[in-house]
């Protein structure tokens, strides 16, 4: 047996059905199956164990994803049911969510105004949980985010907390994330500050927000290393239209989600109550 946790063995295949393969990241494949007692459909996150024990630190990473998850419950994260262990695979029972990736369905059908709106109204309440308890995610890029449902374009849920980790249990300066989407900090090493702390998430959030805004990714170049010296650097283009044509209170929200400095940055908590999202919409919508 690969994982510590309370894991039941080898059951799986005679509780689920699995149908087809739904998605697939750089870790897991994520499959379509039914509980075959409640016919419940749900998302079946499965790890190959070879393959992570051939990754650096794969189990304990694998570990880390399930504590942080078992430790998280809120209606915009994913959420974990049960784990199985089989003799070749582990896998993560999750919520189905129908509404598939984000970007997707941005392509399709831009958001109105209101929809960014409402969306990153959401997505931020859920960064609250996460950093209320003391988590980070550090990895939120658009294949991460998922939507609920077919009819809604703003119940947005964050999945993949496969570099999440806890914050105050070790100093954070492992280099992770994903180069376009991650924190300048996370990318500079620093020896005199070498810490990253629940800010990195506030910057993956900005560039989000830049992305749905614009269409287009904030760090851009002919290759890796390109994108990779372009995210260091923070070099962001705010002269686009889209960006200029909006309010200034979102203007000001987006600069200051994107600010080099994570000292700069608002944290979650503050991001929220910034004046972009007590315009348009009235706030009593969102309270449930
Ligand atoms: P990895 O850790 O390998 O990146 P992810 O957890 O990101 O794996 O899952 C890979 C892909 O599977 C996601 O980008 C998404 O498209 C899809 N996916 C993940 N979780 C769910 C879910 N609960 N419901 C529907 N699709 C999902
Ligand atoms: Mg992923």
């Amino acid at each position: 047996q690969l994982l510590q946790h309370k894991c039941l063995q080898t059951t799986f295949h005679d509780e689920f059905s699995v149908s087809k393969m739904i998605g697939k990241g750089s870790f897991a494949k994520v499959y379509l199956a039914a509980k075959k007692s409640s016919g419940v459909q749900y998302a079946i996150k499965a790890f190959n164990k070879e393959f992570m024990l051939e990754q650096f630190k794969g189990k304990e990473s694998l570990e880390n994803e399930i504590r942080v998850m078992r430790r998280l419950n809120q209606d915009n994260l994913v959420h974990l049911h049960e784990v199985y262990e089989t003799q070749n695979s582990v896998y993560f029972v999750l919520d189905l969510l129908q509404g598939g990736e984000l970007l997707t369905r941005a392509k399709t059908n831009p958001f109105s105004k209101e929809a960014l709106q409402k969306l990153m109204y959401n997505f931020i309440k859920a960064l609250i949980h996460i950093h209320s308890k003391k988590c980070i995610h550090r990895n939120l890029k658009p294949e991460n985010l998922l939507l609920k449902n077919k009819e809604s374009s703003t119940d947005v849920v964050i999945a993949d907390f496969g570099l999440a980790t806890f914050l105050n249990e070790q100093i954070l300066f492992k280099r992770c994330g994903t180069p376009g989407f991650v924190a300048p900090e996370i990318l500079i090493y620093k020896e005199e500050d070498p810490f990253y702390d629940d800010k990195c998430d506030i910057f993956s959030a900005g560039v989000i927000f830049y992305i749905l805004l614009t269409g287009r990714q904030p760090f851009q170049g002919q290759d890796y290393k390109a994108i990779l010296r372009s995210n260091k650097n923070c070099e962001i283009n705010f002269n686009l239209k889209e960006i200029l044509s909006s309010s200034a209170k979102l203007q000001d929200l987006l600069r200051k989600m994107l600010q080099q400095n994570p000292k700069d940055r608002p944290s979650a908590e503050t991001c929220l109550q910034h004046p972009y999202f007590k315009e348009i919409f009235n706030m009593k919508d969102l309270i449930e």
